[in-house]
């Protein structure tokens, strides 16, 4: 947590595989309310690293849309394709001290493994590596990097002998629960061991993974406070113990409310969301508003803004900053 002081530093992140929709909106309002509540910045990071994915010219279409609805970045915004040195420094650290290793494994292979484990385990479609790589390659070659989410248990019993017992014993001390209080849905805890498995930081194709390149990118920005929807939340647990494991601060964590279609799924660039019209910014802003708990406002853009900058400490879809007496 950040210490008395700290300028607040708030992002929106998003990825240019297509255009905002309706969800990315109140995403990317929540964002820049508490941001401007708090008297702070306020920044954009295009979340280009899986550039397969990625549209070209869509970062492009994305700060239209949010221009239009008058929410500019405070410095020009980052791209994370240009980061690439950065993440690679921090995945050399973390093997440097033991908490990163090469694995060797397709997906067949890590099916294999986990029939002959007797498990299962299926989280959103990805499998709970076991584990295969911790103790070498066995002559194999290595394909990507995964982070080790057993180190409380691997150092723990002798961390003298490690040359990362400082960042072990941190991890160490908070048992095998990553724990984390959100300013809207309350205290969550995730063993990331049992329910996720080491994951994968840089991956078989050369790209980095999104979970190491937004705690780096969170670190280098001085980010204090990251507003972003609920479909994130579950990245948050890996993200801390990654920062713990590079000893980097965590900043706190407000996941707002998602966007349901007609269907009563989330709304998705996946699921075909349709492309959120600035045609009548205020319409759009007044939606996004809505999901906040916000009240509806007429008047200019600048003006109804300004309102809900206002409004925003006293809107039921989050607590408060929990030190809001430190913050700036
Ligand atoms: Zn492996």
């Amino acid at each position: 947590m950040q210490s008395a002081g700290t300028t607040y530093t708030g992002r929106f992140a998003p990825s240019p595989t297509g255009p905002l929709h309706a969800g990315s909106l109140v995403a990317a309002l929540a964002s820049w309310l508490d941001a401007r509540a708090h008297g702070g910045r306020w920044l954009v990071r295009m979340e280009d690293v899986d550039t397969p994915r990625c549209v070209p010219g869509m970062e492009q279409v994305i700060l239209k849309q949010l221009a239009d609805c008058g929410l500019t970045p405070d410095e020009p915004p980052v791209w994370q394709s240009q980061r690439t040195g950065l993440y690679q420094q921090a995945l050399d650290q973390l093997v440097a001290r033991g908490l990163a290793y090469a694995c060797a494994c397709s997906r067949k292979d890590i099916e294999a493994a986990l029939a002959r484990l007797g498990r299962t385990t299926v989280r959103h479609g990805e499998l709970v590596y076991p584990g295969t790589c911790r103790t070498g390659l066995q002559g194999r070659q290595g394909r990507a990097w995964r982070l080790r989410t057993d180190v409380s248990a691997s150092f723990g019993a002798n961390p003298a002998v490690s040359p990362a017992s400082t960042a072990i014993d941190s991890i160490a001390s908070k048992g095998d629960l990553i724990h984390w209080v959100d300013r809207r849905l309350g205290p969550q805890q995730q063993d990331v061991q049992a329910e996720v498995g080491d994951f994968v930081l840089k991956r078989a194709d050369g790209l980095f993974a999104y979970q190491l390149a937004v705690v780096v990118d969170d670190a280098a920005q001085g980010i204090t406070d990251v507003v972003r929807g609920e479909d994130l939340v579950d990245n948050t647990a890996r993200q801390i113990l990654l920062q713990q494991c590079l000893g980097l601060p965590t900043p706190r964590y407000l996941h707002t409310p998602l966007v349901l279609g007609a269907n009563g799924e989330k709304l998705s660039k996946q699921s075909g969301a349709q492309a959120l019209d600035t045609t009548d910014p205020l319409a759009a802003l007044n939606a996004a508003a809505g999901v906040l708990g916000l009240p509806e406002r007429t008047g200019g853009m600048g003006e109804v803004l300004g309102k809900w900058v206002g409004d925003w400490g006293l809107s039921p879809t989050h607590a408060p900053c929990p030190s809001l007496q430190s913050c700036p």
